[in-house]
Protein backbone atom coordinates (compact mmCIF):
# COMPACT_ATOMS: atom_id res chain seq x y z
CA UNK A 1 0.00 0.00 0.00
CA UNK A 2 1.07 3.74 -0.48
CA UNK A 3 -0.15 6.70 1.40
CA UNK A 4 -0.24 10.18 1.02
CA UNK A 5 0.14 11.76 3.98
CA UNK A 6 -1.86 15.39 5.16
CA UNK A 7 0.74 18.19 4.69
CA UNK A 8 -1.17 20.83 5.45
CA UNK A 9 -3.48 22.49 8.53
CA UNK A 10 -6.16 22.83 5.79
CA UNK A 11 -6.00 18.83 5.34
CA UNK A 12 -6.44 18.19 8.92
CA UNK A 13 -9.26 20.87 9.94
CA UNK A 14 -12.65 19.01 10.77
CA UNK A 15 -15.96 19.69 9.38
CA UNK A 16 -19.36 20.19 11.01
CA UNK A 17 -22.57 19.94 9.02
CA UNK A 18 -25.43 21.82 10.87
CA UNK A 19 -28.36 20.05 12.45
CA UNK A 20 -30.12 20.64 8.93
CA UNK A 21 -27.63 19.90 6.43
CA UNK A 22 -27.12 16.49 8.20
CA UNK A 23 -31.24 15.64 8.51
CA UNK A 24 -31.38 16.54 5.03
CA UNK A 25 -28.07 14.48 3.58
CA UNK A 26 -28.81 11.14 5.97
CA UNK A 27 -32.65 11.79 4.49
CA UNK A 28 -31.45 10.91 0.84
CA UNK A 29 -28.90 8.50 2.10
CA UNK A 30 -31.41 6.45 3.51
CA UNK A 31 -33.59 6.56 0.10
CA UNK A 32 -30.76 5.67 -1.96
CA UNK A 33 -29.65 2.73 0.40
CA UNK A 34 -33.49 1.63 0.36
CA UNK A 35 -33.54 1.64 -3.33
CA UNK A 36 -30.34 0.23 -3.95
CA UNK A 37 -29.67 -3.10 -5.25
CA UNK A 38 -25.70 -3.30 -4.29
CA UNK A 39 -25.49 -1.57 -1.48
CA UNK A 40 -21.30 -1.90 -0.23
CA UNK A 41 -19.51 -0.17 2.75
CA UNK A 42 -15.76 1.25 2.97
CA UNK A 43 -14.81 1.75 6.79
CA UNK A 44 -11.11 3.60 8.30
CA UNK A 45 -9.96 4.06 11.51
CA UNK A 46 -12.39 6.69 12.10
CA UNK A 47 -15.24 4.33 12.70
CA UNK A 48 -13.48 2.96 15.69
CA UNK A 49 -12.19 5.93 17.49
CA UNK A 50 -15.66 5.73 19.59
CA UNK A 51 -14.25 2.38 20.72
CA UNK A 52 -11.08 4.29 21.99
CA UNK A 53 -8.98 3.16 18.94
CA UNK A 54 -6.71 6.37 18.33
CA UNK A 55 -6.92 7.12 14.16
CA UNK A 56 -4.02 8.12 12.26
CA UNK A 57 -4.73 11.54 10.61
CA UNK A 58 -6.49 13.52 13.21
CA UNK A 59 -4.95 16.76 13.99
CA UNK A 60 -4.07 18.67 17.17
CA UNK A 61 -7.16 20.04 17.65
CA UNK A 62 -9.18 17.11 16.90
CA UNK A 63 -12.56 16.68 18.37
CA UNK A 64 -12.19 13.33 19.22
CA UNK A 65 -12.25 11.91 22.38
CA UNK A 66 -8.85 9.81 21.56
CA UNK A 67 -7.19 12.65 20.74
CA UNK A 68 -4.68 13.31 18.25
CA UNK A 69 -3.77 10.62 15.37
CA UNK A 70 -0.76 8.37 15.66
CA UNK A 71 1.36 10.45 12.87
CA UNK A 72 0.11 13.89 14.22
CA UNK A 73 1.75 12.61 17.36
CA UNK A 74 5.08 11.76 16.45
CA UNK A 75 5.18 14.39 13.48
CA UNK A 76 5.31 16.66 16.58
CA UNK A 77 7.38 14.66 18.81
CA UNK A 78 10.35 14.66 16.14
CA UNK A 79 9.58 18.31 15.44
CA UNK A 80 10.53 18.64 19.85
CA UNK A 81 7.15 20.64 19.94
CA UNK A 82 5.90 20.32 23.39
CA UNK A 83 3.01 17.52 22.70
CA UNK A 84 0.27 17.48 24.70
CA UNK A 85 -3.00 14.82 23.93
CA UNK A 86 -6.19 15.28 25.32
CA UNK A 87 -7.16 13.31 28.11
CA UNK A 88 -7.99 10.18 26.05
CA UNK A 89 -10.04 7.19 26.74
CA UNK A 90 -7.69 5.07 24.41
CA UNK A 91 -8.07 1.60 25.17
CA UNK A 92 -6.06 -1.40 23.56
CA UNK A 93 -7.66 -3.07 20.46
CA UNK A 94 -8.14 -6.68 22.15
CA UNK A 95 -10.32 -4.85 24.76
CA UNK A 96 -12.30 -2.14 22.59
CA UNK A 97 -15.68 -2.46 22.20
CA UNK A 98 -17.72 -2.26 18.90
CA UNK A 99 -19.12 0.99 18.40
CA UNK A 100 -22.79 1.90 16.75
CA UNK A 101 -21.36 1.71 13.66
CA UNK A 102 -20.02 -1.55 14.23
CA UNK A 103 -23.38 -3.16 15.27
CA UNK A 104 -25.55 -0.93 12.49
CA UNK A 105 -23.19 -2.90 9.92
CA UNK A 106 -24.06 -6.23 11.55
CA UNK A 107 -27.91 -6.09 11.19
CA UNK A 108 -27.38 -4.08 7.91
CA UNK A 109 -25.53 -7.47 6.30
CA UNK A 110 -28.15 -9.46 8.19
CA UNK A 111 -31.14 -8.02 7.38
CA UNK A 112 -29.55 -8.09 3.43
CA UNK A 113 -29.35 -4.64 2.85
CA UNK A 114 -25.68 -4.08 2.53
CA UNK A 115 -24.14 -6.41 0.54
CA UNK A 116 -20.53 -6.01 1.50
CA UNK A 117 -17.96 -4.46 3.55
CA UNK A 118 -14.03 -3.64 2.95
CA UNK A 119 -11.96 -2.39 5.74
CA UNK A 120 -8.66 -0.99 6.40
CA UNK A 121 -8.96 -1.27 10.14
CA UNK A 122 -6.89 -3.94 11.51
CA UNK A 123 -8.35 -3.77 14.78
CA UNK A 124 -10.67 -6.97 14.14
CA UNK A 125 -13.69 -4.86 15.13
CA UNK A 126 -15.73 -5.87 12.64
CA UNK A 127 -15.95 -9.84 13.04
CA UNK A 128 -15.59 -8.96 16.65
CA UNK A 129 -19.02 -8.06 16.12
CA UNK A 130 -20.30 -10.93 14.22
CA UNK A 131 -19.35 -9.61 10.55
CA UNK A 132 -19.45 -13.26 9.09
CA UNK A 133 -15.87 -13.67 7.28
CA UNK A 134 -16.98 -14.19 3.59
CA UNK A 135 -19.15 -10.39 3.94
CA UNK A 136 -15.75 -8.86 4.42
CA UNK A 137 -12.10 -7.91 3.29
CA UNK A 138 -9.92 -6.56 5.69
CA UNK A 139 -7.50 -5.45 2.95
CA UNK A 140 -4.71 -4.53 5.67
CA UNK A 141 -5.13 -7.85 7.98
CA UNK A 142 -6.95 -8.30 11.15
CA UNK A 143 -4.57 -8.22 13.90
CA UNK A 144 -6.19 -11.43 15.39
CA UNK A 145 -5.51 -13.41 12.45
CA UNK A 146 -2.70 -15.69 10.97
CA UNK A 147 -2.32 -17.87 8.12
CA UNK A 148 -0.18 -19.99 7.02
CA UNK A 149 2.44 -19.38 4.45
CA UNK A 150 2.01 -23.14 2.66
CA UNK A 151 -1.04 -24.07 2.12
CA UNK A 152 -2.87 -20.44 2.96
CA UNK A 153 -4.89 -22.51 6.23
CA UNK A 154 -6.51 -19.06 8.53
CA UNK A 155 -5.82 -19.00 11.92
CA UNK A 156 -8.40 -16.85 14.37
CA UNK A 157 -6.87 -16.01 17.87
CA UNK A 158 -7.97 -14.25 20.76
CA UNK A 159 -5.07 -12.97 21.40
CA UNK A 160 -3.05 -10.51 19.20
CA UNK A 161 -1.24 -12.59 16.53
CA UNK A 162 1.87 -9.79 15.24
CA UNK A 163 5.09 -10.47 17.21
CA UNK A 164 7.62 -9.93 14.30
CA UNK A 165 9.73 -6.77 15.21
CA UNK A 166 11.04 -5.99 12.47
CA UNK A 167 8.50 -4.33 9.86
CA UNK A 168 8.75 -6.73 7.09
CA UNK A 169 8.95 -9.68 9.40
CA UNK A 170 5.53 -11.77 9.88
CA UNK A 171 6.76 -15.08 11.15
CA UNK A 172 4.63 -15.73 14.18
CA UNK A 173 6.48 -18.76 15.24
CA UNK A 174 3.84 -21.02 15.96
CA UNK A 175 3.64 -23.46 12.64
CA UNK A 176 0.38 -25.18 11.02
CA UNK A 177 -1.42 -27.59 12.85
CA UNK A 178 -2.32 -29.70 9.52
CA UNK A 179 -0.01 -32.48 10.18
CA UNK A 180 0.62 -33.16 6.50
CA UNK A 181 1.68 -29.42 6.37
CA UNK A 182 3.53 -27.99 9.39
CA UNK A 183 4.38 -25.07 7.67
CA UNK A 184 5.50 -21.38 9.08
CA UNK A 185 2.59 -18.84 10.04
CA UNK A 186 2.05 -15.52 9.42
CA UNK A 187 0.51 -12.26 10.83
CA UNK A 188 -1.97 -10.64 8.24
CA UNK A 189 -1.04 -7.16 9.24
CA UNK A 190 -0.09 -5.62 6.07
CA UNK A 191 2.46 -2.29 6.48
CA UNK A 192 3.31 0.38 4.12
CA UNK A 193 5.24 -0.84 0.97
CA UNK A 194 3.88 -4.09 0.98
CA UNK A 195 1.36 -5.98 -1.36
CA UNK A 196 -2.26 -6.52 -0.10
CA UNK A 197 -4.15 -9.84 -0.19
CA UNK A 198 -4.92 -10.43 -3.31
CA UNK A 199 -8.27 -12.31 -2.61
CA UNK A 200 -9.35 -9.99 -0.60
CA UNK A 201 -8.41 -6.83 -2.86
CA UNK A 202 -9.97 -8.97 -5.77
CA UNK A 203 -13.61 -9.67 -3.91
CA UNK A 204 -13.98 -6.14 -2.71
CA UNK A 205 -13.58 -5.25 -6.32
CA UNK A 206 -15.80 -7.25 -7.62
CA UNK A 207 -18.19 -5.82 -5.35
CA UNK A 208 -16.84 -2.58 -5.97
CA UNK A 209 -17.88 -2.85 -9.79
CA UNK A 210 -21.92 -3.69 -8.96
CA UNK A 211 -22.23 -1.48 -6.40
CA UNK A 212 -24.64 1.17 -7.20
CA UNK A 213 -23.76 2.61 -3.63
CA UNK A 214 -21.25 3.01 -1.82
CA UNK A 215 -21.40 4.45 1.90
CA UNK A 216 -17.42 4.88 3.06
CA UNK A 217 -17.08 6.03 6.67
CA UNK A 218 -14.17 7.28 8.65
CA UNK A 219 -11.82 6.92 6.15
CA UNK A 220 -9.20 9.98 4.99
CA UNK A 221 -9.46 8.09 1.47
CA UNK A 222 -5.81 8.54 1.36
CA UNK A 223 -4.09 5.06 1.27
CA UNK A 224 -3.89 3.69 -2.11
CA UNK A 225 -5.04 1.13 -3.68
CA UNK A 226 -7.74 0.87 -0.67
CA UNK A 227 -8.99 4.12 -1.71
CA UNK A 228 -9.45 3.19 -5.33
CA UNK A 229 -12.18 0.74 -4.36
CA UNK A 230 -14.64 3.69 -3.12
CA UNK A 231 -13.46 5.58 -6.37
CA UNK A 232 -14.23 3.00 -8.71
CA UNK A 233 -17.77 2.86 -7.38
CA UNK A 234 -18.12 6.65 -8.22
CA UNK A 235 -16.40 6.47 -11.93
CA UNK A 236 -19.14 3.77 -12.32
CA UNK A 237 -21.64 6.00 -12.03
CA UNK A 238 -22.64 4.63 -8.74
CA UNK A 239 -23.43 7.03 -5.92
CA UNK A 240 -20.02 7.73 -3.09
CA UNK A 241 -21.05 8.83 0.18
CA UNK A 242 -18.40 9.94 2.35
CA UNK A 243 -18.40 10.68 5.53
CA UNK A 244 -15.61 12.23 7.43
CA UNK A 245 -14.72 14.97 9.90
CA UNK A 246 -11.63 15.88 7.25
CA UNK A 247 -12.08 16.36 3.79
CA UNK A 248 -10.96 13.93 1.47
CA UNK A 249 -9.26 13.72 -2.01
CA UNK A 250 -12.18 12.03 -3.11
CA UNK A 251 -14.65 14.61 -2.16
CA UNK A 252 -15.08 15.97 -5.58
CA UNK A 253 -16.53 12.64 -7.15
CA UNK A 254 -18.69 12.11 -4.21
CA UNK A 255 -22.28 12.09 -4.62
CA UNK A 256 -22.66 13.52 -0.75
CA UNK A 257 -20.10 14.58 1.53
CA UNK A 258 -21.09 14.08 5.33
CA UNK A 259 -19.25 16.05 7.61
CA UNK A 260 -20.20 14.54 11.16
CA UNK A 261 -18.63 11.99 13.32
CA UNK A 262 -19.74 8.52 12.27
CA UNK A 263 -21.59 6.89 15.08
CA UNK A 264 -24.06 10.09 15.00
CA UNK A 265 -24.30 9.67 10.85
CA UNK A 266 -25.60 6.00 11.87
CA UNK A 267 -28.04 6.54 14.23
CA UNK A 268 -29.85 8.70 12.58
CA UNK A 269 -29.86 6.58 9.60
CA UNK A 270 -30.75 3.52 11.17
CA UNK A 271 -33.57 5.22 12.68
CA UNK A 272 -35.16 6.29 9.03
CA UNK A 273 -34.07 2.68 8.16
CA UNK A 274 -36.27 1.30 10.63
CA UNK A 275 -33.41 -1.11 11.82
CA UNK A 276 -32.35 -1.49 15.32
CA UNK A 277 -28.94 -1.58 16.71
CA UNK A 278 -28.14 -4.44 18.66
CA UNK A 279 -26.72 -4.47 21.67
CA UNK A 280 -23.07 -6.07 21.42
CA UNK A 281 -22.62 -9.80 22.44
CA UNK A 282 -19.95 -11.85 22.10
CA UNK A 283 -20.92 -15.27 20.48
CA UNK A 284 -18.49 -18.17 20.76
CA UNK A 285 -18.95 -21.76 19.69
CA UNK A 286 -16.88 -24.83 21.25
CA UNK A 287 -16.89 -28.13 19.69
CA UNK A 288 -16.31 -31.23 21.95
CA UNK A 289 -15.53 -34.39 20.01
CA UNK A 290 -15.06 -37.61 21.51
CA UNK A 291 -12.90 -40.21 19.36
CA UNK A 292 -10.11 -42.76 19.52
CA UNK A 293 -9.94 -42.52 23.59
CA UNK A 294 -9.66 -38.73 23.51
CA UNK A 295 -11.31 -35.59 24.30
CA UNK A 296 -10.80 -32.99 21.88
CA UNK A 297 -11.79 -29.10 22.73
CA UNK A 298 -11.65 -26.62 20.33
CA UNK A 299 -13.15 -22.79 19.90
CA UNK A 300 -14.74 -21.82 16.87
CA UNK A 301 -16.05 -18.63 15.19
CA UNK A 302 -19.19 -18.03 13.30
CA UNK A 303 -18.75 -20.17 10.67
CA UNK A 304 -17.70 -22.91 12.41
CA UNK A 305 -13.97 -22.31 11.67
CA UNK A 306 -11.14 -22.96 14.42
CA UNK A 307 -10.55 -20.22 16.72
CA UNK A 308 -7.95 -20.02 19.76
CA UNK A 309 -10.05 -18.60 22.53
CA UNK A 310 -8.74 -20.64 25.69
CA UNK A 311 -5.18 -20.06 27.30
CA UNK A 312 -6.69 -23.26 29.59
CA UNK A 313 -9.33 -26.16 29.43
CA UNK A 314 -9.84 -28.39 32.39
CA UNK A 315 -11.75 -31.91 32.44
CA UNK A 316 -12.10 -34.34 35.27
CA UNK A 317 -11.45 -37.64 34.63
CA UNK A 318 -12.57 -39.54 37.22
CA UNK A 319 -14.24 -39.57 40.72
CA UNK A 320 -11.45 -38.60 42.91
CA UNK A 321 -9.64 -34.65 43.11
CA UNK A 322 -6.32 -36.37 41.25
CA UNK A 323 -8.53 -36.90 38.14
CA UNK A 324 -8.56 -33.19 37.18
CA UNK A 325 -6.75 -32.72 34.07
CA UNK A 326 -5.04 -29.31 32.66
CA UNK A 327 -4.54 -28.61 29.01
CA UNK A 328 -2.94 -25.25 28.54
CA UNK A 329 -1.80 -26.10 24.94
CA UNK A 330 -3.79 -26.29 21.82
CA UNK A 331 -4.93 -28.85 20.97
CA UNK A 332 -6.97 -29.73 24.10
CA UNK A 333 -6.97 -33.28 24.82
CA UNK A 334 -7.52 -35.25 26.75
CA UNK A 335 -7.28 -38.56 27.01
CA UNK A 336 -10.07 -41.27 28.46
CA UNK A 337 -9.80 -43.71 31.00
CA UNK A 338 -11.78 -46.45 32.34
CA UNK A 339 -12.71 -44.57 35.27
CA UNK A 340 -13.85 -41.61 32.69
CA UNK A 341 -17.76 -40.55 33.43
CA UNK A 342 -20.13 -40.57 30.89
CA UNK A 343 -21.15 -37.21 31.42
CA UNK A 344 -18.41 -35.37 31.28
CA UNK A 345 -17.28 -31.47 32.95
CA UNK A 346 -15.17 -29.59 31.29
CA UNK A 347 -14.15 -25.77 32.40
CA UNK A 348 -13.04 -23.67 29.62
CA UNK A 349 -11.00 -20.58 30.95
CA UNK A 350 -10.63 -17.13 28.47
CA UNK A 351 -8.35 -14.98 27.72
CA UNK A 352 -10.45 -12.43 29.60
CA UNK A 353 -10.39 -9.02 27.50
CA UNK A 354 -14.13 -8.53 28.36
CA UNK A 355 -13.96 -9.60 31.87
CA UNK A 356 -15.41 -13.20 30.79
CA UNK A 357 -15.07 -15.82 33.91
CA UNK A 358 -14.44 -19.33 33.22
CA UNK A 359 -17.38 -21.43 31.87
CA UNK A 360 -18.27 -24.81 32.65
CA UNK A 361 -19.80 -27.20 29.67
CA UNK A 362 -21.57 -30.66 30.14
CA UNK A 363 -21.00 -32.83 27.83
CA UNK A 364 -22.39 -36.63 27.66
CA UNK A 365 -20.20 -38.83 25.29
CA UNK A 366 -22.57 -41.48 25.23
CA UNK A 367 -25.53 -39.12 24.00
CA UNK A 368 -22.71 -38.23 20.77
CA UNK A 369 -19.04 -38.64 19.75
CA UNK A 370 -18.90 -35.01 18.65
CA UNK A 371 -21.15 -31.73 20.05
CA UNK A 372 -20.91 -27.87 19.19
CA UNK A 373 -21.85 -25.54 21.65
CA UNK A 374 -22.85 -21.82 21.19
CA UNK A 375 -21.89 -19.83 24.41
CA UNK A 376 -23.55 -16.13 24.82
CA UNK A 377 -21.51 -13.59 26.81
CA UNK A 378 -22.79 -10.24 27.75
CA UNK A 379 -19.66 -7.99 28.48
CA UNK A 380 -22.27 -5.44 29.54
CA UNK A 381 -23.35 -7.72 32.64
CA UNK A 382 -20.39 -9.64 32.90
CA UNK A 383 -22.29 -13.00 32.85
CA UNK A 384 -22.55 -15.91 30.46
CA UNK A 385 -25.69 -17.10 29.50
CA UNK A 386 -26.78 -20.76 29.25
CA UNK A 387 -24.71 -22.84 26.93
CA UNK A 388 -27.10 -24.13 24.06
CA UNK A 389 -25.78 -27.21 22.14
CA UNK A 390 -26.15 -27.03 18.35
CA UNK A 391 -25.34 -30.61 17.39
ZN1 LIG B 1 -0.48 -25.13 6.33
Amino acid sequence: MADTAIKTSEEKKEYFDTEEELEEKIDKLATWILSSEHFISFTGAGISTACGIPDFRSGMDTVLPTGPGCWELAANKKKKKPVKPKKGASVSMHKAYPSKTHMAFVSMIESGLMKFLISQNVDGLHRKSGVPAEKISELHGNTNLEKCKDCGKQYLRDFRVRNAKKAKAHKTGRLCDDPSCRGPLRDSIINFGENLPEEDLNNAFNHAECADICLSMGSSLRVTPAADIPLRVAENGGKLVIVNLQRTPLDEHAALNIHAKCDDVIERLMEKLTIEIPKWKINRFVEVCCKDKKVTVSGRDEQHNYYSLFPKVEMKNGRDLKSLKTSIKEPHNFPLTEHSPSELKIKLYFQGHYGEKPLILTFDREESDTKLFKIVFDPFVGEWEPAESLF
